[in-house]
């Protein structure tokens, strides 16, 4: 009885991983704090992948999952960018997702449904039930900004972003030259121009907008969507929310032990998330960089990729292509007693907070940087795709806890500017002053999500909108 009384929230995370862990980390607190049950209602574009299948069986039985039919998008041009097939999943999934909040609405008392950027659509099927809607941006404040900023921006130029000789001045950011803008509004005659400023203009719909960042993070960004950026809309900084919890599944690529054996800080994790991919000539030189430098490392490597960065929905399988086939000749035994390379989904929450882990050259995928953030661990930024240029040069130019390497004129970062910068981190003075401010950055992290932390508060906030709903 009591637990049909639970409000219940559905949550529509878009396709990829990086968007329904943190998704999955707001459910969990959800549920801990605050006593909801939550279905996240799962779109599909064919079988889930076995990542994502592991973290949803893994979770609360309080936390439930269904998974909507696949969509098919075969039509759509091969070059289709992410963001739009992201965008056409969620739309082509909305009648599925009408008949399972409906079916959810009969059974439980549902609430609202928390979506996030890419969900906007989502809106029209919570107002015909009568439920919330909140947008969860599962990335900086600084994202969040350009987004209410885009339909502006839109509106007052006409040039493309990366033509314009003077830096984009978002709300409450440094300003930032065109060029680094996320990917999707880099062509505004391409389908992911459309649907990023589609989704910009209807986030303002919301009845509410979570940020996972916290306000030490992102001072000036927070303070200004919070003060006059959004509006009438409300904005709360509930982050970080990040997977920090010992998981109990096995080691089965043994890296956590190999870190065991490595000495404290000596070590260099380099991963570039779920889907990034360098091209040849960048794998090249980084393992060559990493090799010069001298330092350990330990690798998620993943196949490269020359058509695109983003290889989320590349539909090449590698399985069974020799996995190191592409790696410089002899690199591995020139390696093998400083380095770990993998090939395989990797415990990167685990690996982030161990001892040995001394600095982290990343994609600047949000959820990266969040899970790098609470653990103190400096960053070297190899930004490749969606918004992490914009991460990337708010870590390095604002924040001031990442190293960027500098590409030569043909976009490549050689690998005498790869092993400069690894030595710089892991063992120079620029890394020492990173690694402290990042130090600082982690006990604020830990205060915010803290009992009495900021960013407790305010998701008690959001609850509290949301309990309020039940009883009318
Ligand atoms: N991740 C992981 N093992 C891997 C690759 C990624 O656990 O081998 C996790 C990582 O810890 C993070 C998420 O996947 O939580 C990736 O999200 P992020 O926002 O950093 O990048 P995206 O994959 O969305 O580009």
């Amino acid at each position: 009885q009591t637990q049909e009384k639970s409000p219940h929230l559905a949550i529509l995370p878009s396709p990829g991983m990086g968007h329904l862990i943190p998704l999955v980390e707001l459910a969990k607190r959800l549920v801990g704090y605050h006593r909801f049950t939550l279905t996240i209602v799962v779109p599909t574009d064919g079988p889930p992948a076995k990542a994502m299948k592991s973290v949803l069986e893994g979770l609360p039985a309080a936390i439930d999952h269904v998974f909507l039919p696949p969509v098919n998008f075969d039509e759509l041009p091969e070059d289709s960018k992410p963001e739009t097939l992201i965008a056409v999943t969620i739309f082509r999934s909305l009648p599925a997702l009408r008949h399972a909040l409906t079916s959810l609405a009969s059974r439980v008392s549902l609430v609202g449904l928390v979506v996030d950027i890419f969900g906007t659509d989502a809106f029209d099927v919570a107002r015909e039930l009568h439920i919330s809607s909140f947008v969860f941006i599962a990335s900086s404040a600084m994202s969040l900004s350009l987004t209410l900023y885009l339909p502006e921006l839109h509106e007052t130029t006409s040039c493309e972003y990366w033509e314009l000789t003077d830096p984009v001045k978002i709300p409450g950011c440094l300003p930032i030259s065109g060029k680094e803008l996320l990917d999707p509004v880099q062509d505004r005659s391409n389908d992911a121009y459309e649907w990023t400023l589609h989704n910009a203009k209807r986030c303002r719909l919301a009845d509410g907008i979570m940020i996972n960042s916290f306000n030490e993070l992102e001072p000036t960004a927070i303070w200004s969507l919070q003060e006059k950026g959004a509006g009438k809309l409300r904005v709360y900084p509930v982050g970080p929310l990040v997977n920090v919890e010992p998981s109990t599944k096995v080691d089965e690529s043994n890296c956590l032990t190999w870190l065991d054996g490595q000495a404290h800080g000596s070590v260099l994790f380099v991963s570039f998330g779920s889907g990034g991919a360098l091209s040849s000539h960048e794998m090249y030189e980084l393992a060559l960089g990493l090799e010069k430098s001298r330092q350990r490392f330990l690798w998620a490597v993943r196949r490269p990729n020359d058509k695109t960065a983003n290889a989320t929905y590349s539909r090449v399988d590698n399985q069974n292509d020799s996995p190191f086939d592409f790696l410089p000749d002899g690199f591995l035994d020139r390696t093998r007693d400083r380095g770990l390379v993998l090939y395989s989904w990797v415990p990167q929450a685990q690996i982030l907070s161990h001892g040995s882990i001394g600095g982290f050259l990343t994609h600047c995928g949000w959820n990266s940087t969040l899970e790098s953030v609470v653990n103190g661990v400096p960053l070297i930024a190899w930004p490749l795709y969606a918004e992490q240029k914009m991460n990337a040069f708010m870590l390095t130019e604002d924040t001031k806890a990442a190293l960027r390497p500098k590409a030569n004129e043909n976009d490549i970062v050689e690998r005498e500017e790869i092993a400069r910068v690894v030595k710089a981190l892991i063992d120079g003075e620029e890394g020492q002053k990173l690694r402290n401010r990042m130090k600082d950055l982690k006990k604020a992290a830990l205060e915010a999500v803290s009992e009495d932390g900021a960013s407790t508060k305010a998701l008690a906030e959001v609850v509290y909108k949301w309990k309020s709903l039940i009883c009318n």
